[in-house]
Parts: C-alpha cells; structure tokens; sequence
C-alpha cells in the first residue's frame, strides 16, 4: 500500500510531498526535505513520532459515480 506524507501537516504551507511504498521509505524521503528544506538536522523522537503519526495511506481518488 503506497504511503503519502504531506509537509503541511508538520510545517503549514509547505506543498512538499514524501511518497513510498512504506513508512519507512516516506521517512527517508521527508528527512531529506526537511534537512533540505527546513534546516531540521536533528529529528527528535517528539519529531520523529509527529512525522510518523502524519503519514496516511494514499488514496487515491476516484470518480466514483453510481
Ligand atoms: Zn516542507
């Protein structure tokens, strides 16, 4: 099942998005953003546990009219 993480969950206005195939794969791709992005080198486990809870199966949405 494919994971989604929105930034702008953690960090309002911020249209990156992490995508992977597990949580752990959303994980590495987010550390990088907000290393990058955010100047967040040093990811907390308060951070870390925020950052897991933030990630959502992805659904994708479908037209889906009887
Ligand atoms: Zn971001």
């Amino acid at each position: 099942m494919a994971k989604v993480l929105y930034c702008n969950s953690l960090v309002p206005g911020c249209k990156f998005e992490a995508h992977g195939n597990s949580e752990e794969e959303v994980l590495g791709d987010f550390a990088d953003h907000i290393a990058i992005a955010h100047n967040m080198v040093n990811i907390s486990e308060e951070i870390l546990a925020m950052i897991s809870k933030a990630i959502q199966e992805e659904i994708r949405l479908r037209a889906a009219r009887a």
